[in-house]
């Protein structure tokens, strides 16, 4: 693949971003990795913390078994290695809203090994990034700054919940490349209903690793944008940050490793403190908690059971439905978009109705600010909205128009197509001897543009409008077109 359509212009050259992200998704449990506290979110501060996540003295952690079982079922997804031995150990550092001093992770040996994902990006090609592994770690608790002028406080609710952080290699080159693995990893999270993807309330969030170079060079020095909570602000922050480290090594400087916050208000990243190495952390084996070791049969349990998963849709579509690779990408991204587009597809012409969900209906709940599961107009209606254009009841612009009125109908008051087409007289004309009428009409009214027609012949598409507006937008276009150039002589 080409990557130097990736390259950024600096004032002396060329510059290749490089990127490897660390994304932490929490894992859809309602207890915690290693106590039996609940995880709902938004609960009252400090209501859901047992003795454990409050590391008192003597506690002792205890495994939860559906944790593990969710991280093997995402390796699996991952097309990763699982690997049936792993450690966990203590991440030792001091923060107000980590009350054990250490945060048990995994570190040598963790759970899921190699894996490798695909990528979509938007002109249709398919890029691999590798994962390098996923491993379970607890979530700290949170500091609260902004409830009291001069204090801060802490919840340690969070502190405790499991969460799967999945590490690449540094195989991005763009931010798009970043934007669309997240979008990856959150789908197949999703699909196999191990994370609820959801980085408004911080359950998948990205730490950024951006470094710059000259194209072929070593790697350069890396900075680390911690939680980025959304799939835009990971776009700007690392368009920021590229920018700023090329600037700064163009004007001489050197880029020094450091762990960067960034700041959605005004767009930027800021240092927030000069980076840690692994041995700064004092990793060692947690003595409260034996290895972890399953079975084959533990695995292959949770492998009979998985999901069809994006990749697997994606091929079915392109492959039982003709679809374009992009065109199946887009529809394959969640879960319920697809189960959507299959319904709706069910007897019809699956293109057009691929068109339609990605165009009208993906647009209509867009500005309507809903998701799938409301959409006003059902799959049914659509896929019969598509029928009555495959049988040139309707154009395809009569089709859009009879789609929006149902949209704003909703599905309760909301007629099927079929009946709107019926009452509002919008059935397409196909009787020739109609449209051959309009058609005279309109060469008679209009004997200058028939001379300037015959002399460039581009102009017969005026007559085409006229004709079409003539009929309300109900004729039909091509039967329009060929009849307008016979009879202006220019359909030899
Ligand atoms: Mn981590």
């Amino acid at each position: 693949m080409a990557s130097n359509q990736n390259l950024i212009a600096g004032a002396t050259g060329d510059w290749e971003v490089v990127m490897g992200l660390e994304i932490h998704a929490q894992i859809a449990s309602e207890s915690k990795l290693f106590s039996g506290a609940a995880t709902e979110f938004g609960a009252a501060p400090n209501s859901q913390v047992s003795l454990v996540d409050a590391a008192m003295p003597g506690m002792l952690p205890v495994i939860n078994a559906y944790c593990i079982e969710q991280a093997v079922r995402t390796g699996l997804g991952l097309k990763a290695q699982v690997n049936k031995y792993s450690v966990f150990d203590r991440k030792n550092y001091f923060y107000p809203d980590l009350p054990q001093g250490y945060q048990i992770s995994q570190f040598l040996q963790p759970i899921v090994g190699e894996g490798a994902i695909e990528i979509d990006l938007p002109d249709g090609s398919v890029k691999t990034i590798g994962v390098e592994r996923l491993h379970l770690e607890q979530d700290a608790g949170k500091s609260l700054h902004d409830q009291h002028p001069s204090q801060s406080f802490v919840d340690l609710n969070r502190s405790g919940v499991a969460l799967m952080e999945i590490v690449s290699h540094p195989d991005m080159r763009s931010a798009a490349e970043a934007q669309a693995y997240v979008k990856k990893v959150r789908a197949i999270l999703r699909y196999l209903g191990t994370c609820d993807g959801n980085m408004e309330q911080g359950s998948l969030r990205a730490d950024v690793n951006v470094s710059v170079r000259r194209p072929g060079d070593e790697l350069g020095t890396r900075c680390e944008i911690k939680n980025v909570n959304s799939i835009r602000f990971i776009g700007q922050a690392i368009e920021h940050e590229a920018r700023r480290q090329i600037d700064l090594i163009e004007d001489g400087g050197v880029v020094q490793q450091q762990t960067r916050l960034f700041d959605p208000k005004n767009g930027e990243t800021r240092a927030m403190r000069s980076k840690e190495e692994a041995h700064d952390y004092r990793y060692f084996p947690d003595p409260d908690l034996l290895p972890l070791e399953f079975d084959q049969a533990f695995v292959d349990a949770i492998a009979k059971d998985l999901p069809e998963l994006p990749d697997d849709k994606k091929a079915r579509f392109i492959s039982d439905y003709k679809l374009s690779p992009y065109d199946a990408s887009v529809l394959v991204s969640e879960a319920e978009n697809a189960a959507f587009f299959e319904a709706a597809a069910e007897g019809q012409d699956a293109k057009a109705v691929a068109n339609m969900v990605i165009g009208s209906v993906f647009a209509g709940l867009n500005k309507a600010g809903l998701a799938i599961a409301d959409s006003p107009v059902t799959p049914s209606q659509v896929g019969q909205l598509v029928g009555l254009i495959s049988d040139d009841t309707v154009s395809n612009s009569i089709a859009k128009e009879v789609f929006e009125m149902m949209f704003d109908e909703g599905p309760d008051q909301g007629k099927d197509a079929h009946v709107i087409v019926e009452e509002k007289g919008l059935k397409q004309v196909t009787d020739m001897g109609a449209i051959e009428a309009a058609v005279d009409e309109v060469i008679a009214a209009n004997p200058d543009k028939v001379t300037q027609a015959q002399e460039r012949p581009k102009m017969a598409g005026w007559f085409v409008g006229q004709v079409m507006q003539a009929t309300g937008g109900k004729a039909n276009p091509q039967a329009v077109n060929k009849l307008v150039l016979a009879k202006l002589g220019l359909d030899s």
